[in-house]
């Protein structure tokens, strides 16, 4: 039987590509940069699947000029780069990879937390730049606590969760936003004492507030200039959701003035952010290119499961991790 045609936008683990490459009539595209909207099209004409990242923009306009495309299978927990509504319009499968990002993503969080709090990246620099003349200085580099802290956690899904559940090490407070009631909320409650709060109360009482809600129009701007100006003063913003859910110049802004104490960001409205950002100029932001999800053991266990779901899908049947079960 003939094998069914696929495009794989990026080379991905082989655990996952092996597999690929055995069931489908397979293309890599060979570059480390993404392909542009008129490569994906050219590459995955004919194509009934494809793999995509989250740098790939798989809009209506490409989607229409792919007729046999029947699955898309992201390589990702958030699709935002997807339209969904369309694909599913169109009869086609959309997948994705969630939860078995989760702890790396939650570990990146607080690599981020404590670094923007102890002001690690600013010290390395410190000591590598020759400025370290002094044996210990009583006000060199001072920093905010974590342990003991109050933490907001705007968005209490699975990496929410994962954030809060390694914050309770930390003998925190935690606050939360959610959008609807769930178990997980008598589940925080009692294993975690996290409270759900509105998000200005969260902000108003909240010393580290992280980001984790996915990127869609409501949340786009979520946290722009009257958001950041209720936060306490000397407050730190952490952001490894997705970049636009920040208003960039807002909190550019914020930091500047000190109106927050730091920034610890690993996504942007721009990516990758653009060398001449006005952020790369403050001390207080410790920057990460997009690497919420990058361990290897992830990445490779990532890979397996879009393949699963690719497979799975183009069998007919419905895959394990389908984000429009509307569409069968
Ligand atoms: P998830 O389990 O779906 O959690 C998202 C949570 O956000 C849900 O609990 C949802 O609430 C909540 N939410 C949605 N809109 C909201 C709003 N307006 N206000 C408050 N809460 C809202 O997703 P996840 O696996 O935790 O991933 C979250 C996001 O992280 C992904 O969408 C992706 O963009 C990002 N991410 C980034 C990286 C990275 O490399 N930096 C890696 C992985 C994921 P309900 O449950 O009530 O709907």
């Amino acid at each position: 039987m003939l094998k069914k045609r696929v495009f794989v936008t990026r080379k991905i683990p082989s655990e996952g590509l092996d597999i690929i490459n055995q069931e489908f009539h397979t293309s890599v595209w060979p570059d480390e940069f993404p392909p542009s909207k008129e490569e994906i099209v050219d590459m995955a004409t004919d194509c009934e699947g494809m793999v995509t990242l989250l740098s790939d923009p798989i809009g209506a306009d490409v989607i229409d000029q792919l007729p046999n495309l029947k699955v898309i299978a992201q390589y990702a927990v958030g699709y935002d780069n997807i339209d969904v509504k369309y694909a599913t319009q169109k009869g086609i499968i959309v997948t994705n990879t969630p939860g078995v990002l989760t702890e790396t993503t939650a570990d990146l969080t607080w690599a981020l937390i404590m670094s923007a709090s102890r002001r690690i990246v600013e010290a390395d620099r410190y000591v590598r730049e020759g400025h370290w003349k002094v044996a210990w200085g009583p006000e060199l580099l001072l920093g905010s606590d974590v342990f003991g802290a109050t933490i907001g956690i705007v968005g209490m899904g699975r990496i929410g969760r994962a954030v809060a559940r390694r914050a309770a090490g930390f003998n925190m407070k935690i606050l939360y936003t959610a959008r609807s009631v769930q178990d997980r909320d008598s589940e925080v409650a009692e294993q975690l004492g996290a409270q759900r709060v509105d998000l200005n109360t969260l902000l108003k009482a909240s010393e580290i507030v992280t980001l984790h809600v996915p990127l869609t129009s409501d949340t786009t701007h979520l946290i722009g200039k009257s958001e950041l100006a209720m936060m306490k003063p000397g407050s730190i913003l952490i952001n490894t959701s997705r970049g636009p859910v920040v208003d960039e110049d807002a909190l550019y802004q914020a930091l500047l003035t000190k109106q927050l104490g730091a920034a610890g960001l690993d996504v942007f409205t721009e990516e990758p952010i653009r060398l001449d950002s006005p952020l790369l100029q403050l001390a207080n932001v410790v920057l990460a290119p997009h690497i919420g999800s990058a361990s290897t053991r992830t990445r490779s266990t990532m890979a397996k499961m879009c393949a699963e779901n690719l497979h799975v899908a183009l069998s007919g049947a419905k895959p394990p991790n389908i984000v429009n079960p509307e569409v069968l």
